[in-house]
């Protein structure tokens, strides 16, 4: 599935397959992206780096498979070394972005755990500053969904799990990296289309992609004036992990990002120059703001 070089001009709506059958499929959450078919491309043929982020410095969540995955190789690309969050259970996932990161001559510092833990959260921003030296980018990229389609099943403990996994991760990340963010440094956080068009099976999963969209409006009033800027990507359906271990319907996979104006879903390679884009110099005058990459959808 991989394309040849993010550079070559293609058809869109032609440039990766449109979902089939073949991709029905469940895993446990929170799943191996190795273990999809087809699987995702993350740019790993494709995402050539310009020396974008020469020298800087990452933290990614998510970083083992889909979205993360993609903006942590492009990030190593583009010149940073690269922190990685992920769950232990994705060790395998994790492990092969390391090795991409270090084949692209940059540091891969791993630090699995759960980020439903704020001492986890603090910890990974201790080790990032411990063996990086300082943290320049911080790209919140994780995030859990799990379809409910009836309130009345939608227990207390997915509720609080899911807004601890998507939104306090992030504030107490948040709030543990800025003091070692100097001038120039970049937050990017990740909301969705699901902000705004919400799906009825995604109540509380797309209240928390709202709530990123509204923290990151206001924190980046609030450090402006610091030199940080935050921001956000909003992507439409993408192709990862999240949508088989119990983010969609498994029957809907079959024809998953189909009603998008582009007419299929995304790869996570499409979300990656979102990502390097916030977290570069070339976007030095944009703060509050979010980028929708999501096949056309409208968004506000
Ligand atoms: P993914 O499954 O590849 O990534 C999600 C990652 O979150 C996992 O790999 C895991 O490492 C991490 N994670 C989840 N719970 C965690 C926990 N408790 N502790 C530590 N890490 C945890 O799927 P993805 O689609 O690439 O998701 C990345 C982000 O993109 C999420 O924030 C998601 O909401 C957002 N997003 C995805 C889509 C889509 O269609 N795939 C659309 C819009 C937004
Ligand atoms: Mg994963």
């Amino acid at each position: 599935m991989a394309n040849q070089d993010q550079y070559q001009t293609q058809d869109p709506t032609k440039q990766y397959p449109q979902a089939s059958s073949e991709w029905k499929q469940q895993q446990d959450e929170p799943g191996l992206q190795k273990e999809m078919t087809p699987v995702p491309d993350c740019g790993e043929q494709s995402y050539r780096g310009t020396g974008r982020l020469t020298g800087r410095k990452a933290v990614v969540t998510g970083a083992d498979s889909g979205i993360g995955r993609a903006a942590a190789i492009a990030f190593a690309r583009e010149g940073a070394d690269v922190v990685l969050s992920y769950l232990p259970e994705e060790e395998a996932d994790a492990q092969e972005v390391v090795k991409l990161i270090e084949e692209a001559g940059q540091k891969a510092v791993a630090v699995p755990g759960d980020l439903k833990d704020p001492s986890y959260c603090k910890q990974l921003i201790s080790q990032a500053v411990e063996q990086l030296g300082s943290i320049d980018i911080l790209a919140n990229v994780a995030g859990k969904q799990q379809y409910v389609e009836n309130i009345a099943d939608l227990s207390d403990e997915q509720f609080d799990a899911t807004f601890k996994t998507n939104v306090y991760a992030m504030f107490w990340l948040c709030k543990a990296a800025i003091p070692h963010m100097k001038p120039g440094s970049s937050i990017i956080n990740t909301s969705s289309i699901q902000a705004y068009s919400p799906s009825e099976i995604l109540l509380d999963y797309a209240t928390t992609k709202a709530a990123i969209n509204t923290f990151s409006k206001a924190l980046a009033q609030q450090v402006g004036s610091k030199g940080i800027r935050v921001n956000v990507v909003a992507p439409g359906p993408v192709w990862t992990p999240l949508q088989v271990v119990g983010g969609q319907p498994e029957e809907v996979l079959g024809e998953f990002g189909s009603s998008t104006p582009l007419g299929r879903a995304g790869q996570p390679a499409e979300m990656a120059s979102a990502y390097v884009y916030l977290a570069s110099q070339e976007s030095s005058y944009v703060s509050g703001e979010t980028l929708n990459a999501n096949g056309g959808m409208v968004s506000p």
